[in-house]
């Protein structure tokens, strides 16, 4: 399918908020696909997750912590085996670079712990605001929202941003999530980017926000499209065949 355009106009705020309960009930198990036994081991994961998908992280992170199981021995490792261990998370001498410097920086200026404020984790080697957002919800619980390239992705399909940016788009679910479910709000967005609105095909006829979300118009408007232009080539065929909005399935409305 070609690219889908987003919508150019965001959704009425009570319509978004009807989409995010949906999506809060259609996902009620929201926690991360990271493995972790400690925030130490969580923001190492974190940080190897950049570019790859947390299966392969899950992957990698047993030998990892198995052999440097604090920032200390992590600290102290030689690089060149810890890039044979995280090799096939892409990016691996990056990578090794920071988890090894975050780490370092962690034994010297946090006594090995893993610090909660904002500002400290996004000081760390390879931390930025994404990742800080991710360690401050999950390991911390704070009213922080990671917007990463599923939840961007589907904030825009659904009509809730227009943010050009991962920050606009924080912003704009801040201003639409209760503070008290902002920590897992990030958590709704990705799994339902993995497992209904993936890039570049929607199963929108299986979504349980069709009824409400703007992009299958979009979509039907591009189907029809192409269905025209397939007609001019063959002649009088499947004229209409694609201008209905994808319908969801009955087993999807049932359990609105
Ligand atoms: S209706 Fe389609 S585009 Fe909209 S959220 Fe569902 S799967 Fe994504």
């Amino acid at each position: 399918m070609a690219t889908i355009p987003f919508p150019k106009k965001k959704v009425p705020r009570d319509v978004a908020q009807r989409e995010l309960q949906i999506l809060e009930r259609t996902y009620p198990q929201a926690v991360t696909a990271l493995d972790y036994t400690s925030t130490y081991e969580l923001l190492i994961a974190v940080i190897l997750s950049a570019q790859t998908t947390d299966a392969r992280v899950n992957m990698i992170t047993p030998i990892l912590f198995k052999k440097y199981p604090t920032p200390g021995k992590l600290a102290k490792a030689d690089p060149a085996d810890v890039e044979q261990i995280i090799k096939s998370s892409g990016f691996f001498r990056m990578k090794t670079k920071n988890i090894m410097n975050a780490a370092r920086e962690l034994v010297e200026k946090y006594g090995g712990e893993v610090p909660r404020e904002r500002e400290q984790l996004e000081s760390l080697a390879g931390v930025g605001r994404k990742t800080a957002n991710v360690v401050m919800s999950v390991a911390f619980q704070e009213a922080a929202i990671a917007v990463d390239t599923h939840v961007f992705r589907v904030s825009h399909r659904l009509g809730l941003t227009l943010g050009t940016t991962p920050r606009q788009v924080e912003e704009d679910l801040i201003a639409l999530v209760p503070q008290e479910k902002r920590r897992l709000a990030s958590h709704w967005l990705i799994l339902h980017g993995r497992a209904i609105c993936k890039a570049p095909t929607p199963l929108c006829a299986k979504c349980p926000v069709n009824e409400l979300c703007p992009t299958p118009p979009i979509i039907a408007k591009m189907n029809a499209a192409r269905v025209k232009t397939a007609a001019g080539r063959s002649g009088p065929s499947a004229k209409g065949a694609a201008t209905a909005r994808p319908a969801r399935s009955v087993s999807a409305k049932k359990k609105r």
